[in-house]
């Protein structure tokens, strides 16, 4: 086991943290920070994401994607400003699904625009009463001479509101054997009947999460991705890579908290010491640094699993689970070091503190996480 980054791993590393120093925080800093980016500041983003050719992540070279391994996209991801790095994967994990489902036309008309950050794309499954329980999805696909209309009102979407392309999934009724045929369908975003709605968050407030409606929205029939039936398995694949890059991109948030406690603890006296002297304060700066590395460490043993295409569910929904609550636990134990600082908005430990908080409901609930990595243990679904 060698847990050395390699000579090639250590330049993507070092090119991402470039690229967010020079170009990305820059443009995040110059934009209002309490609001959403705008279309044209997240077309810049995206411009930025296509040179350096992290658009398709997840797509082999040979699809035009950056052919990188999922522990690369692990390195990238704690380098990217969190608010794009979940930008990021919605995009990526979009198009990676239209990529590798569609028609060769479908495909043609948006993959490579998708790749050279001309377009955005997002995924909408989520709905006010499915949430956790994705199969209990109610947005209605009827066919009709040649047409798909889609009918349904899809929460919590990520991009929705700066994407051109939408990976809807919605539903048919049910199979022969009773359970849910789920599909999954493109439709672009100025599709007559299409409306997006954007949803104000605690955290990540320059990121874009909205509600979608789909009121008789018709596109041809050509725009079906997949078979029928198979949207479960799919999404499944593409949120078991999400997990850890989730935890990872929580854990960036953590240490640069923790960065500033030790910077603080080793310029502020109380009782005559450097904070940093105190056995007590020492404890802290030890338990968060243990928090951020040890959630680290399960997220790339994670991602390097599906490198190696072993199964991941249980590692993958284990490694979320654990980096998220050590990232909100870093986080606060970061700003309790600062006292009265911490809790002003002056510092910005706050806004990490919120920013944080936001990872622990996308792709799998704490309570959900717990239940398929349970499923995993026991070969039993408790959900
Ligand atoms: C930042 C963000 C980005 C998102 N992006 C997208 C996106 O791009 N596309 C998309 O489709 N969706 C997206 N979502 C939606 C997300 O997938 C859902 O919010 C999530 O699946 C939880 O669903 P819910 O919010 O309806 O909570 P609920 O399912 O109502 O859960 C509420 C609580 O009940 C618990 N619970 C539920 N079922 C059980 C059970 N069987 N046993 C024990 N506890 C249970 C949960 O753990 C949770 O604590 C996003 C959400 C957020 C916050």
């Amino acid at each position: 086991m060698d847990f050395d980054l390699t000579e090639d791993q250590r330049m993507i590393r070092d090119a991402a943290r470039r690229m967010t120093e020079e170009t990305l925080t820059p443009l995040l800093a110059r934009e209002p920070q309490d609001q959403p980016l705008s279309k044209a500041a997240m077309q810049e983003v995206y411009g930025y994401l296509s040179d350096f050719g992290i658009t398709a992540m997840r797509l082999p070279a040979e699809q035009g994607g950056s052919g990188m391994t999922m522990v690369d996209y692990g390195l990238i991801m704690e380098q990217l400003p969190p608010v794009i790095g979940l930008s990021l994967i919605s995009h990526d994990g979009s198009t990676t699904r239209i990529s590798t489902g569609a028609t060769p036309e479908l495909r043609a008309a948006h993959v490579p625009d998708l790749i050279a950050g001309r377009k955005i794309a997002c995924t909408a499954t989520s709905e006010a009463n499915a949430g956790s329980n994705s199969n209990a999805i109610s947005t209605r696909l009827e066919q009709d001479r040649g047409m798909l209309r889609i009918t349904g009102r899809k929460m919590w979407i990520t991009n929705a509101s700066v994407a051109d392309v939408f990976v809807v999934t919605c539903t048919s009724g049910v199979d022969e054997r009773g359970k849910p045929r789920n599909h999954r369908v493109l439709v672009e975003r100025n599709t007559p009947g299409v409306e997006v709605t954007e949803i104000p968050l605690t955290g990540l407030r320059q990121g874009h999460l909205s509600e979608v409606s789909l009121d008789g929205v018709e596109v041809p029939e050509g725009n079906a991705i997949g078979e029928p039936g198979d949207a479960g398995r799919f999404m499944t694949l593409v949120w078991n890579g999400n997990r850890p890059l989730l935890g990872l991109s929580a854990l960036s948030i953590a240490r640069r908290a923790f960065d500033m406690a030790r910077e603080h603890c080793g310029t502020r006296q109380q009782f005559g010491r450097l904070l940093s002297q105190m056995q007590l304060i020492q404890q802290d700066l030890s338990e968060i640094e243990t928090l951020i590395e040890s959630g680290r460490l399960l997220c790339l043993s994670a991602l390097h699993a599906m490198d190696r295409d072993r199964r991941a569910n249980g590692t993958s929904a284990m490694a979320k689970k654990f980096a998220t609550a050590n990232a909100n636990r870093a986080i606060d134990l970061a700003m309790q070091l600062h006292g009265a600082l911490g809790i002003t908005t002056e510092l910005g430990i706050e806004q990490m503190w919120r920013d944080a908080r936001i990872f622990q409901v996308p792709d799998g609930t704490m309570g959900i996480l717990s239940l398929i990595h349970g499923r995993e243990l026991t070969s039993k679904a408790a959900f």
